[in-house]
C-alpha cells in the first residue's frame, strides 16, 4: 500500500466534519506554520517539497509562489481553483466533499506564506453541494478561531469566501478565473501580465489548485524534505487520479507518484484491469486535453523502459510517443472503443467551451467537430483526415490561453497513433452510420459531456 497523505482518514467517520478532522490531528499545521514559522519559513518548506502545481501545469508551488510582488499598501490575494470541470477529471470535487477542511486547513497555510488576509475559492458553478460544505467547513473553523481576526493569537488575520464559478469550462484558466471572481465574463487576460504582478483586481495574486492547496498541509507537518522522499526525481509527493472508463474499480485514487502505469491499472488496490476481461486499447492519462497513448506505448515507453505515473516518464517521448500526466483524469479504453467517436466527443465539449477571443480556437475548434462528427458518421473522405491534421496544427501555440492547445493536442495524437481507424470509418461508410457505440464513460452526473 502506497503512503496516504490526503486522503488518510477517509474512511475515519465524520471526517468531513470539523471535530473529527480536528480530532485525526487536522489544523497542526496552521498552528506550526503561524506559531513557529515565519511566511518566507512556509514558502521555504513547499520549495524544498518540490511540489509541483496539481491542476495540470505541474509548475513547482514554491516557485510560483515567489513570484509573488511585494509592493508596500497593496493587497495580495490567494485564489484557489476549485473550478474543475475536465472530462474525466473529478478528484477535487471528491476530496472537497469529504475532506473540506483539509483544504481549509491548506487555505490558511497558504494564504500566511502569501501575506494575503482575503482568499477566496472559485468553486464550479455546479457544485452546490460542494459550496455548501465548505460554507460549513470554513464557519466552524472560524467558530474555533482558526480563521478571522488574530487566528490563534498570533496577529494574523485571514478571511475566506467561497464563490461559485460561472459555469464555463474556460473559468479554470487562471486569468479567466480572476475575471469572473471580479464580476466579469470570464475571458482570459493576454499575458504579461501574470497574476502575480496584477492578478485580482489588479493586485498580486497566486492561483492554485485545490490539491496543491491541500498538499501544503503534510509539507508543514512532516517538513518539505521528508514530502520530496516519497516519489522520484522531480515528481515528488502524492498525487490524486480520477480513474475511469473500462476499469473494474473506477473512482478517485491516491498514489505515490512513480507507481507504474501498469500497476495502476490492473492492481486491485487500484483500478483493478479492464472490466470484462477485455484488452487494454488506450489511454488518456491526465485529462482529456493530454495526447492519447496507444497499447503499445501505455505500460512502456518508446525506448523500452516502464511506464510511470509521473511527470516525467508519462512524457517521456514528446508527443510523438509520450502524454502528459495532466490533471491526474486517467481514462482507459478497452478493445471497444472508438478512438473517432471519443475524438469527436472531446472536441465539441472544447468547441462549446471556446470563449471565442481568437479565431484559431474560436473557428478551429468549430472545424475539428464538425469534421470528426462528418468522419465518425461514415461521410468523410481522405482529404478529411488531412485537413483535420491541418486545423489542429493551425490552433497550437496560436492562441491566447492554453484552450486552444488543449483542443489541438487530443485530435493530433488520435490521428497520429489511430490514423487506420479515421480510414476505416472513410472506407466503411455504412458500418460507420451503423454503428453507435464505443465511446467511454468518463463522465460523471456533473461533466457537461452529453453521452
Ligand atoms: Fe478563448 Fe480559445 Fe482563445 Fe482561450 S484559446 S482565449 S478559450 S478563444
Amino acid at each position: 500500500m502506497g503512503r496516504k497523505l490526503l486522503l488518510e482518514h477517509i474512511n475515519e467517520p465524520g471526517i468531513n466534519t470539523f471535530a473529527v478532522y480536528r480530532q485525526k490531528g487536522g489544523y497542526r499545521a496552521v498552528e506550526k506554520a503561524l506559531k513557529t514559522m515565519s511566511p518566507d519559513d512556509v514558502v521555504e518548506e513547499v520549495k524544498k517539497s518540490g511540489l509541483r502545481g496539481r491542476g495540470g501545469a505541474g509548475f513547482p508551488t514554491g516557485l510560483k509562489w515567489s513570484f509573488l510582488a511585494k509592493p508596500e499598501g497593496v493587497p495580495r490575494y490567494l485564489v484557489c481553483n476549485a473550478d474543475e470541470s475536465e472530462p474525466g477529471t473529478f478528484k477535487d470535487r471528491y476530496l472537497m466533499t469529504h475532506i473540506p477542511h483539509a483544504l481549509i486547513e491548506g487555505m490558511i497555510v497558504s494564504s500566511y506564506a502569501l501575506g494575503a488576509h482575503t482568499s477566496y475559492i472559485y468553486v464550479r458553478g455546479e457544485m452546490m453541494p460542494q459550496i455548501r460544505i465548505l460554507e460549513q467547513a470554513i464557519a466552524e473553523a472560524k467558530a474555533a478561531g482558526l480563521l478571522g481576526d488574530n487566528i490563534l493569537g498570533t496577529g494574523y488575520n485571514l478571511e475566506i469566501y467561497v464563490q461559485p464559478g460561472g459555469g464555463a469550462y474556460i473559468c479554470g484558466e487562471e486569468t479567466a478565473l480572476l475575471e469572473s471572481l471580479e464580476g466579469k465574463r470570464g475571458n482570459p487576460r493576454i499575458k504579461p501580465p501574470f497574476p502575480a504582478i496584477a492578478g485580482l483586481y489588479g493586485c498580486p495574486t497566486v492561483v492554485n489548485n485545490v490539491e496543491s492547496i491541500a498538499a501544503t498541509v503534510p509539507i508543514i507537518n512532516d517538513g518539505g524534505e521528508e514530502y520530496a522522499k516519497i516519489g522520484i526525481e522531480r515528481s515528488t509527493g502524492t498525487k490524486l487520479i480520477s480513474a475511469s472508463g473500462n476499469i473494474n474499480k473506477p473512482g478517485v485514487y491516491e498514489i505515490e507518484l512513480g507507481v507504474s502505469v501498469e500497476e495502476f491499472i490492473y492492481s486491485d488496490e487500484y483500478c483493478g484491469g479492464i472490466t470484462n476481461g477485455k484488452s487494454l486499447k488506450a489511454l488518456v492519462a491526465g485529462g482529456s486535453s493530454v495526447p492519447i497513448l496507444p497499447a503499445n506505448l501505455i505500460t512502456k515507453t518508446a525506448a523500452g523502459n516502464s511506464r510511470l505515473m509521473t511527470y516525467e516518464s508519462l512524457a517521456e517521448g514528446g508527443f510523438q510517443s509520450g502524454t502528459m500526466l495532466g490533471s491526474g483524469g486517467f481514462i482507459v479504453y478497452d478493445e471497444d472503443q472508438c478512438i473517432v467517436r471519443n475524438t469527436w466527443n472531446f472536441a465539441r465539449f472544447y468547441h462549446h467551451e471556446s470563449c471565442g477571443q481568437c479565431s484559431p480556437c474560436r473557428e478551429g475548434t468549430g472545424w475539428m467537430e464538425k469534421v470528426l462528427h462528418k468522419i465518425e458518421h461514415g461521410h468523410g473522405t481522405m482529404d478529411d483526415i488531412d485537413l483535420l491534421w491541418d486545423i489542429q496544427r493551425k490552433i497550437e501555440g496560436n492562441t491566447i490561453c492554453p484552450l486552444g492547445d488543449a483542443a489541438a493536442w487530443p485530435v493530433a495524437a488520435a490521428i497520429r497513433h489511430f490514423r487506420d481507424e479515421f480510414e476505416w470509418h472513410v472506407l466503411n461508410p455504412q458500418e460507420s452510420q451503423q454503428r453507435n457505440y464505443g465511446l467511454a464513460h468518463y463522465a460523471d452526473p456533473l461533466e457537461p459531456v452529453v453521452q
